[in-house]
């Protein structure tokens, strides 16, 4: 258990890599991770999950600029979500949810430090998650990822169309529309409904409270983190899910 928890850390550790390498550029996957103001190389002590954040009390050890607090979040998040899935779901589906909820977990990353969403981690990885349903590595049929997928697009499409109309502006980005699709794709469009309104609802109330704390009248937070955590919390909790869908 405590091997795994460890393990399921330093994939998170991984998918920080990952987010900060599609982020700023692909050269990084060559070199070795360092300090992204001073640019001073880290020693393997410094890369330690969690721990070594907390040791340096979220500073670089050599220019003393804060390191984000994302890093341990996204070690966290990783760790809590693959535990649990790691004994819930059955081990036929286990590789692919894997790796969708691996890309779920970079986009979070990617969305909440700059506003954007990777193809890599959402539109390009839909087709493996209507394969995967084909092949039966998913719990859905094909059929059911292809609706998903198509569900997930066209929900937010016409809500995106709505607000422009009611609104004059812009409330959503193309990433978004993507994002569902991906998560339609992998988790069947019962999984992209959940995910969307389990996330307009955590959106709404963070965003609330933000505003509230910031006293500004008007702001924009990013819609994708709150769309992953609704799915995620999907494959994770499905008791619940279940509750709500008989309504
Ligand atoms: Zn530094």
């Amino acid at each position: 258990m405590l091997f795994a928890a460890a393990l399921f850390l330093a994939w998170g550790s991984f998918l920080n890599v990952v987010a900060y390498r599609l982020m700023h550029g692909p050269s990084f996957f060559v070199q070795s991770s360092f300090c992204p103001n001073c640019k001073k190389p880290l020693a393997w002590y410094d890369l330690v999950p969690v721990l070594s954040w907390l040791i340096l009390r979220g500073k670089c050890r050599n220019c003393q600029k804060p390191i984000s607090w994302l890093y341990p979040f996204i070690e966290l998040l990783t760790m809590f979500v693959i535990l649990r899935l790691w004994v819930i779901t059955p081990v036929q589906f286990l590789p692919t949810t894997l790796i969708f909820v691996s890309a779920i977990i970079v986009s979070i990353r990617t969305d909440i430090e700059t506003m954007l969403l990777s193809r890599y981690a959402t539109l390009y990885l839909a087709p493996l998650g209507i394969l995967a349903s084909f092949m039966g590595y998913l719990p859905q049929s094909g059929t059911m990822s292809i609706i998903g997928f198509l569900v997930g697009y066209g929900i937010l499409w016409l809500i995106a169309k709505a607000f422009f109309k009611w609104s004059g502006q812009h409330g959503m980005g193309q990433g978004d529309l993507e994002l569902l699709a991906c998560i339609g794709a992998f988790i069947g469009p019962a999984g992209a409904w959940w995910a969307l309104l389990a996330g307009s609802l955590a959106g709404s109330v963070a965003g609330l409270a933000l505003i509230t704390r910031t006293g500004k009248r008007w702001m924009k937070i990013p819609f994708g983190p709150f769309l992953g955590i609704g799915a995620l919390s999907y494959l994770m909790f499905p008791q619940i899910v279940q509750i709500f869908m008989q309504f």
